[in-house]
């Protein structure tokens, strides 16, 4: 019996870099839910899964699937879609050149999605012109990686950052962005107690801090100065590792001269990053006086104009230590996404050939031609990210192929893409999701398989390569994206160089340009699994995760690299790089005098368009808001839940106001997903600002100059319906599938006669049951069809008037008495069942913030562990503890 075949199929979650192994049960036929456990077997995250890892059998179920081909908006056979497709490439490609077409991927596709679409790009193409939505995730950590070491490596694995006896965490939210991860650390933390010290370096308190011993409030930018100082102070007091740093490294002398330019003494440091010098000087000392340091970091760092500097600032401390691939002893970076790891391994950036290979090194070129026997090969980088659309907007790119992403929601400047998209002559989008931002533009959609149903590799944080194995076959007409990208290759009359009929071709090719004249004598690269360049089908199928480098067959694979002081650059020393103060082109003004920080909630996922299907991750965070200091909330009379104006030089969003001392005076947080299918005006990509960081071409989606203002609704409602409904066109409306129904808040600018009920042309065939309080501006409106409640309508000037929302989304349970159940609503009561459950805390059990704190106070509950004992709250996947430990902290208080 094959591995896909057996009963249960081990295979990959598809959201974080962690890359957690799951134990799936295969599913008969089309159904709609796959039952999901984590895999004890997999070294990642040991049985364990997150709040979204455990929801992700219930996503697969074919609401918004796109099932087949569109061409202009109208179903085609996959024949004549590809047809288009090909002649659509050739005629840009023979008007305008090859520099003329690009294509934009993911890290969420497979490696062997990412093999074949820069194979057909970079080698048969002809276009450099192929980046991808990890540039605006870890392109900084690359860039510094490779100036730092010469090779885009991480050195260490996960087990290292529970070895650590100081552990600095760096612009990570791991508690909500690597929540496997972060549950391991607790575990440790918990069971080492003081032995272990946690320092969380961020501008926002964070549930990160939960394990901190000392927490960091840094002013956003100066993570530079900070780490400077640290070099300073190391050296100062005779920390450093002179040894290793004149056996192993260069440019040391200068990159001191320079750290002290910025970072001259603790007190300076703690100036210009705002920072008390005795928490600066604790964090100094702890680091120096554990050798078994690491300092990982996440988005905090990369998304940043600065952001490659940031990461070599970083890599700098570790280089002088000696700290780097050791046992509990490594710079450790944290990626964003399943496969980033994997795409870089490929080349999927546009700075990138394949297997670490590099346009700037000589005969790599050559060498990936020959290897691929490309007719077409480029021979110098293409646009990244930003450029790309740029390249778009100005004609300069007629044909952009999208896969797998939604740049239209997540890209900075997200307007200016929309728009650059909407006029660009040909856009192809391939997506298991039919409706989304950038499937709006498309001219061409092509349906992709969606996580159940693909089929190859992952490549985790610490280089594990792990199977993501089909549960399925593709639904509807759907294909995997290197078989979609191997008939275009085909077409264009490369039938050999893209006859793959099954993912191990693929792999067995990639694994054979990563050994491909990699061996002594020449230039080595440490990308290299050659060892599995051979494998079978069958092996293939069996694979069990393994850490590359994988040279030989019976090899099982490297947890550390780097650690013999041995680097790629050309001398074989690692390069300390010189790094200066942040100066940043846009700073905040009279006009925008806030800080827009962006970024990741517990429960979803980039731009929702699988998180939102699972009822049960959109009740934590369920409309998009801004966190923001109380300061700057008195300031401009914004209160908790009112609804604000976030806007830029770039554009603006509405979005509900969450006063917390959580957030730094003049800095507010605005969370990344919510796109125009679930929010009229959530959009925040609009506002982010379009700088790049200078070296790794990331956009800093950390800094924006922003002003708020609060919006003052004349109307406000809330609709609940059966199905799903387009969002009403009002100035705010946002959607959130619950499990019994669909729920739409909205507002209005103006007190418009005739209430919401004009924006809902869905029910305009279902009898109405009208309540109207002209006197009070209160209206309720029940939809019935054939007897049947479809939805319900609730308006009123006032928000804190409109009921409770569990208790009326109860009301479509089924059962129910009609006839009081109308009474009920119409006299503006919930309906049965209800009680307000509050904020859900944990997605896990459903545990909703007013059943914890009751719990609290009723039985006199005094830990995490008695709240688990008695609700359940926070004993599966442990995401919400640090909530649960802050609501028993203000009980107490
Ligand atoms: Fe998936 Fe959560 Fe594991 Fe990340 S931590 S891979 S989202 S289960």
């Amino acid at each position: 019996m094959s591995v896909t075949e057996a009963a249960e199929i081990r295979t990959t979650c598809a959201y974080c870099g962690v890359g957690c192994g799951i134990v799936a049960e295969k599913p008969a036929g089309d159904a709609e839910v796959i039952a999901v456990s984590g895999d004890s077997l997999h070294p990642a995250n040991l049985g364990r899964l997150c709040s979204k890892g455990s929801a992700l059998g219930e996503t697969v179920h074919h609401e918004n699937r796109l099932f087949y081909p569109m061409v202009n908006g109208n179903r085609v056979t996959w024949d004549a879609a590809l047809t288009d497709v090909v002649s659509r490439l050739q005629s840009t490609i023979e008007q305008y050149g090859p520099q003329s077409v690009a294509l934009y991927g993911s890290g969420q596709l497979l490696t062997e999605d990412y093999y074949v679409a820069n194979k057909l790009m970079k080698g048969f193409v002809g276009s450099a012109n192929i980046d991808t939505n990890s540039r605006l995730c870890m392109a900084s950590t690359v860039a510094g990686q490779k100036r730092a070491f010469g090779t885009d490596t991480v050195p260490g694995c996960y087990e290292d950052l529970e070895l650590a006896d100081c552990l600095v965490l760096v612009g990570s939210n791991m508690a909500w962005c690597h929540p496997v991860l972060f549950q391991r650390i607790r575990a440790v933390k918990q069971a080492r107690g003081d032995q272990m010290k946690v320092i969380v370096i961020d501008p926002r308190r964070t549930d990160t801090c939960d394990i901190a011993d000392l927490f960091l409030p840094i002013q956003p930018g100066t993570d530079s100065v900070l780490f400077n100082g640290l070099l300073v102070w190391l050296v100062d007091r005779n920390v450093v590792d002179e040894a290793y740093i004149k056996r192993h490294t260069t440019g040391f002398d200068r990159s001191l001269a320079q750290a002290r330019m910025t970072s001259p003494s603790v007190a300076i440091v703690a100036t210009k990053c705002g920072l008390e010098p005795d928490a600066v000087e604790a964090f100094y000392r702890w680091f120096a006086e554990n050798g078994r340091s690491v300092t990982a970091w996440s988005q905090g760092v990369n998304q940043s104009s600065a952001g490659t500097d940031k990461v070599n600032a970083i890599l700098n401390c570790h280089l002088a230590t000696g700290r780097i691939g050791k046992p509990g002893s490594t710079p450790f970076s944290l990626t964003g996404q399943p496969n980033a790891m994997g795409g870089r391994e490929v080349g999927g950036l546009a700075n990138q050939l394949a297997a670490h290979l590099e346009f700037n090194r000589t005969d790599d070129v050559e060498r990936v031609a020959r290897f691929w026997q490309a007719p077409n090969m480029v021979a110098a980088p293409g646009l990244t990210a930003v450029e790309m659309f740029d390249a778009v907007a100005r004609g300069d790119i007629r044909f952009i192929w999208i896969m797998g992403t939604n740049p239209v929601v997540s890209m900075p400047d997200a307007d200016r893409v929309k728009q650059a998209l909407s006029d660009c002559p040909a856009v192809v989008v391939s997506d298991c999701i039919k409706n989304t931002d950038t499937a709006d533009v498309a001219d061409i959609l092509l349906p992709a398989a969606g996580w159940s149903e693909k089929d190859g590799t992952v490549t985790n944080s610490e280089r594990r390569i792990s199977r993501q194995r089909r549960l399925r076959t593709p639904v509807g007409e759907s294909r995997p994206d290197w078989a979609i990208m191997s008939e275009v290759g085909r077409r264009l009359g490369y039938s050999e160089a893209f006859s793959f009929q099954s993912p191990v071709e693929i792999f067995r090719e990639h694994a054979a340009l990563s050994a491909f004249e990699n061996c002594a004598g020449l230039r080595p690269r440490d990308f290299h699994i050659g060892g599995l360049k051979d494998i079978s089908g069958d092996a293939y199928d069996r694979l069990v995760p393994i850490q590359w480098p994988v040279r030989a067959t019976e090899s099982v694979g490297e947890a550390r690299l780097l650690g013999d002081g041995q680097f790629y650059t050309e001398t074989g020393r690692a390069n300390f790089v010189s790094v200066s103060e942040l100066k940043a082109d846009n700073v905040p003004d009279q006009r925008y005098p806030l800080v827009l920080n962006t970024g990741r909630v517990r429960d979803h996922w980039h731009t929702m368009t699988r998180t939102a299907l699972a009822p049960r991750l959109n009740q934590h965070r369920d409309e998009p808001f801004v966190e923001l200091h109380p300061d700057d909330a008195a300031s401009r009379e914004i209160i908790d839940q009112s609804l604000v104006v976030v806007s830029s030089q770039w554009g603006q969003v509405i979005v509900r106001a969450k006063v917390t001392t959580h957030q730094q005076s003049g800095h507010v947080f605005v969370p990344m997903h919510w796109s125009g299918q679930f929010s009229r005006s959530g959009r925040v990509g609009s506002v982010v600002n379009p700088v790049v960081d200078p070296f790794s071409r990331q956009p800093d989606s950390k800094y924006t100059p922003v002003e708020l203002r609060r919006f003052v609704p004349e109307r406000y409602g809330i609709l609940l319906s059966r199905s799903p409904v387009a969002l009403p066109e009002t100035e705010y409306a946002v959607s959130v599938k619950s499990a019994a129904c669909y729920r739409y808040e909205l507002a209005a600018a103006d007190d418009r006669k005739d209430g919401f009920s004009a924006f809902l042309p869905e029910f305009s065939a279902a009898s109405v049951i009208e309540y109207d309080d002209v006197t009070n501006g209160v209206k309720r409106c029940l939809y019935l069809q054939d007897g049947d409640l479809v939805a319900m309508l609730f308006e009123s000037q006032n928000y804190e008037s409109l009921i409770d929302r569990a208790g009326l989304e109860s009301a479509f349970i089924d059962d129910q008495d009609m006839a009081l159940l109308q009474w009920q609503l119409l006299s503006g009561q919930p309906g049965k069942g209800a009680g307000c459950q509050g904020r859900q805390i944990c997605a896990c059990f459903g545990v909703g913030e007013n059943a914890i704190v009751s719990a609290i106070l009723k039985e006199n509950l005094e830990s995490v562990e008695s709240v688990g004992k008695l609700l359940k709250a926070g004993t599966n996947c442990g995401s919400c503890i640090p909530e649960i430990r802050q609501l028993l902290a203000s009980v107490d208080g």
